[in-house]
Formats: structure tokens, C-alpha cells, sequence
């Protein structure tokens, strides 16, 4: 656990981090980890054909947690295989009945909620209050959603037949790990179709860990299957012949190298990519509770979320005041034990990661931009990185165009409405971006205005199962939630 740094100056108003001390509070729930994880291919944990394996590792400490099986080419093969004997049976059971095995995951989710929060926290780096509060219960909800949709398919589309499309192959990334996983498989299974999925390399074990569930739900074989490994694992999901959709989450990077790999067939696809995120605050805003909406925004997950507020837009006449303001909050956030209850951020989810964040971090400071970085005490050993922010970004510097995925805020300013649009939609991206206002219609004007898939005003990184999420631009295309999620996996006539 971080202490706190006792001669950083305090904050005005802000002082608690050096007065009170913080008894640790380290979550001691089992999270009933095995050593080794086999594939889930039809319904059974199975050995992989490649023979292959490689290790997970806890990010905060570097020590290993579990062996995870690697699956080649033969082992996706199989897969989906199983996927596709499975389809013709899942897909014309009634929707009530496929809607009972939905409603039955999320109970077991429920059931092992703590246990899965501490693997996930574990797995990935993220503080428990995290896993515990939001990875976890969102998960539930997602499949308790679309298990209320399985048998009202024919209003996804009033008026159309809606029919599931086949099997269809998922691949997800290491920030939500779980929650990744529910978005995807939920509102496929709601629809009929059946699943070849694979986490991500780092983040393997609650995947396998929702495979017992699958287990306990008694969901028929080969319904979903789950496959670990690298890229190569997930190029050969991707372009699987059997597969007639693919979904993909990730970087904006390795979703153009999967369209070009699909291209020519008659695939469908989602891309759910990255982000660089405007969080625009106006003067009338109410500063105080945008500053706590500022570090929601960036630092929620240690900024590995891809619709992470990452570029702050703060209007000039205010921009001195909240930035001084920041400073002293960043200053009181705790780093360090992800298990512990009080962490504000844990872990860098990866060796590489944390040498990304560095690199972006060394190129603001060479362009010409002013870092600043909480004095917290990082811990020894892990994958730690402080709370950061740089002032007096351009648009033209690294850290305002590319992602960087880490706990780093780049804050630009503006003087206009108009110039907050214009500065806000220069970017390649277009997943979301969070406006702070007194005022309604300002907040009408810039949602019709920002070329983003997401708007949040007065808030930010609100999620719901019911609203849609999905980018424009190079943040992809397709949507996740709500009833445009579910159109995604079925064919309409
Ligand atoms: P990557 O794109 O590197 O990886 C995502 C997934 O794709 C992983 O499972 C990865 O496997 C796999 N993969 C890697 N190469 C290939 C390939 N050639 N073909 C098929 N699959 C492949 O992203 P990260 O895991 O680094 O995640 C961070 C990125 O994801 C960020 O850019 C972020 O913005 C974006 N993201 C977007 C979200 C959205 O909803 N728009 C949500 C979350 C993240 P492996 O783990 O082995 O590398």
C-alpha cells in the first residue's frame, strides 16, 4: 500500500490524505483459483491439441497465478465445430427457454460475485472496489437484460423477422475483462446464435471462471466456447470459415488488421476500438462536482478505459481554478494494493502497458507540455504508474491524438462553444465525450455537435445495459446494449 507522501503540500480544502492515515483493508474473499485452465469446448474443460500453455501473472506483484492453456489453429477448429453441431437445437428453442439459461447465469454471477471480483482484481490489476461495485454487478445485469429480451425478439425490430445468424466469433481485450465478455455473449445467446470466444492474453481467468458457471446453468454443449491464447488465437477466431459474424474489442490497430483480414467474405462485423475522449467543462459549470467527474473520467480503471475522458477541455476563464483544484485532488488519490478496499488505482494491467504509458508520458515532456504527478509512493514490485496530468497540450502533440491507455490527462483549453466543438471532434476517434453545464440547451447544441457515440452530461463513464454503446470513426462501428446491440446479431427480412 502507498503512503502518503507527508511533505507534498496539502490541498486547500483537501488536506485528509496526510491527517488520516488509512488502516489497510485488504479484501480476503477466495477467488477459488486453479492452477491450471484448460479450453471450454463443447461444454468440457479440454487439454489444448497445440499442446501449448503460457502463464497468467498478477500485475501488483509479478507472481504468477494460474497456467492457461494456449489454442491453436486445431483447438479453434474444434470449437467451432462444437459451436456450429450446438446451433440448430439453441437457435430454435423458444426464447423463454434460452432467456432461462441467461437469467440462471446471472444468479450464479451473483452467487460468486466476491469470488470473482478478487479473481478479477487479481488477474488484472484493477481495485476491488472496482470489481466488486461495477465489473461484476454490470456483468449480471447484462445477462439479466438480455434474458428479458430472449423472448420479446420480435420487438427488436417491429415489423421485421429477426432471425440469429450462426456462430459467431468474439474477441476481447484485458481493461474489462469479465464485463467485456458479458457484453458480447449476452445478447448473442439472447438471439440464438451460438459462440466461439477469446480473452485476452492477460486476462483469461474470469472467462474460465464463467465456464464453470456455464457448467452449473447446465447450458447446452458447444453453445459457448472459450478459447485463450495471443494473436495468433485471435486471427485464427476472427477469420474462422464457420464464423458468419465476427465481434472484435481492442485497439483501433488490430481492428484494421481483422477487417483487412475479412475482407471479401460475407462476414458481419462489429468493431468496438479506442478512444480519446473530450471532457469539456464550461465556466457555468459546477466545478467542484466536475472535478470529481474529471477524475472519474481518467482515472476510473487507471485509465484503461477506452471511452476515458483523456482530453480535458476546460474553458480559459476557468482553467486556472480547476487545474489548481486537480492538482490537490490527484494529489489525495491512493495507489497501490489492488485488493485493498481503499485503493483508488491499482495496478497497470501489463509490463507492456506500463511501457506504453511511458513512452506517450517521455513524449509530452519532449514536445513541450507541462507534466505534473502526484508524489504518492509507488509500491516496490508491479505495474504501477502515478496519477498524471499534462497542461499545455496542443492539439498537434502526441498526447492530445494517440491513446494512451494509462492513468495520464492531457488538458487543452478553449474560449467558445464553438471552438470546444471543433477541438473536441479533431481527432480520429469517436467513442464518447462528457460536456459540464449549467446550461440545458448548451448541453443539447453540443450532443447534436460532438461527433462522438457516447455524450455524457454533467457525469461521465455511466453505463447501462439498455443504452447503446459504439463509436464513430476509428472508434469502430456496431453497437454494444439495448436493442441496437441485439440487431447486431441477427438477421432481419
Ligand atoms: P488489442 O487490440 O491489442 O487486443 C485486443 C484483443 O485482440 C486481445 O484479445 C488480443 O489478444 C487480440 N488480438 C491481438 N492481435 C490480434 C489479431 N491479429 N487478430 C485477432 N485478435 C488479436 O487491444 P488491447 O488488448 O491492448 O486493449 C486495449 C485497446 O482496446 C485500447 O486501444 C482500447 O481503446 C481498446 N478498447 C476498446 C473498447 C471499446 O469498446 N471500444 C473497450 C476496451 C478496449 P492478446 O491479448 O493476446 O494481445
Amino acid at each position: 500500500m502507498a503512503t502518503p507522501n507527508k511533505n507534498a503540500a496539502p490541498g486547500r480544502g483537501l488536506i485528509f490524505g496526510d491527517l488520516w492515515e488509512f488502516d489497510p483493508a485488504p479484501e480476503t474473499a477466495d477467488p477459488r483459483l486453479k492452477a491450471r485452465y484448460d479450453l471450454f469446448i463443447g461444454g468440457a474443460f479440454v487439454r489444448p491439441r497445440s499442446g501449448r500453455t503460457f502463464d497468467t501473472i498478477n500485475p501488483a506483484t509479478e507472481g504468477k497465478l494460474a497456467e492457461i492453456s494456449l489454442a491453436g489453429a486445431a483447438d479453434v477448429d474444434l470449437a467451432y465445430r462444437a459451436a456450429a453441431r450446438a446451433f440448430p437445437s439453441w437457435s430454435a428453442l423458444h426464447g423463454r427457454e434460452r432467456g432461462k439459461y441467461l437469467f440462471r447465469i446471472a444468479r450464479l454471477l451473483q452467487d460468486r460475485a466476491r469470488e470473482f471480483a478478487v479473481a478479477e482484481t487479481l488477474d488484472g490489476g484493477k481495485p476491488i472496489k472496482e470489481s466488486r461495485d461495477f465489473d461484476v454487478p454490470m456483468a449480471a445485469a447484462h445477462f439479466f437484460y438480455h434474458a428479458g429480451w430472449a423472448d420479446k425478439l420480435e420487438y427488436v425490430a417491429p415489423g421485421r423477422r429477426v432471425a440469429p445468424l450462426g456462430v459467431v466469433g468474439q474477441v476481447i481485450p484485458w481493461n474489462f475483462p469479465l464485463l467485456m465478455l458479458a457484453w458480447k455473449l449476452a445478447p448473442a445467446l439472447a438471439m440464438g446464435n451460438c459462440v466461439v470466444l477469446k480473452p485476452a492474453e492477460t486476462t483469461s481467468i474470469t472467462a474460465m471462471k464463467l465456464c464453470e458457471i456455464l457448467q452449473d446453468a447446465e447450458l447446452p454443449p458447444g453453445v459457448v466456447n472459450i478459447v485463450t491464447g495471443a494473436g495468433e488465437t485471435g486471427a485464427a477466431v476472427m477469420g474462422h470459415p464457420l464464423a458468419a459474424k465476427v465481434a472484435f474489442t481492442g485497439s483501433t490497430e488490430v481492428g484494421k488488421a481483422i477487417m483487412r483480414q475479412i475482407a471479401g467474405t460475407d462476414k458481419k462485423m462489429t468493431m468496438e476500438l479506442g478512444g480519446k475522449a473530450a471532457n469539456i467543462i464550461f465556466d457555468d459549470a459546477p466545478i467542484d462536482q466536475a472535478v470529481e467527474g474529471i477524475v472519474n473520467a481518467i482515472f476510473f480503471n487507471q485509465g484503461h478505459v477506452c471511452c476515458a475522458g483523456s482530453r480535458l477541455l476546460v474553458q480559459e476563464s476557468v482553467a486556472d481554478r480547476v487545474v489548481a483544484k486537480l492538482k490537490s485532488r490527484i494529489r489525495v488519490l491512493r495507489v497501490g494494493d489492488p485488493l485493498d478496499k481503499n485503493t483508488d488505482l491499482g495496478a497497470i494491467n501489463s509490463r507492456e502497458q506500463l511501457a506504453t504509458i511511458r513512452r506517450l508520458v517521455a513524449s509530452g515532456v519532449r514536445e513541450g507540455a507541462a507534466l505534473y504527478q502526484s508524489p504518492c509512493v509507488l509500491p516496490q514490485k508491479g505495474f504501477f504508474f502515478p496519477p498524471s496530468l499534462f497542461t499545455g497540450v496542443t492539439q498537434s502533440h502526441r498526447i492530445a491524438r494517440e491513446e494512451i491507455f494509462g492513468p495520464v490527462l492531457s488538458i487543452l483549453t478553449f474560449r467558445t462553444v464553438d471552438e470546444a466543438v471543433e477541438k473536441a471532434n479533431n481527432t480520429a476517434y469517436g467513442l464518447s465525450a462528457g460536456v459540464w453545464t449549467d446550461k440545458g440547451s448548451r448541453i443539447l447544441k453540443m450532443s447534436t455537435e460532438l461527433k462522438a457515440g457516447v455524450v455524457w452530461a454533467n457525469t461521465f463513464n455511466r453505463f447501462d445495459p439498455s443504452s447503446p454503446f459504439g463509436g464513430y470513426k476509428e472508434s469502430g462501428f456496431g453497437r454494444e446494449g439495448g436493442r441496437q446491440g441485439l440487431l447486431d446479431y441477427a438477421s432481419t427480412t
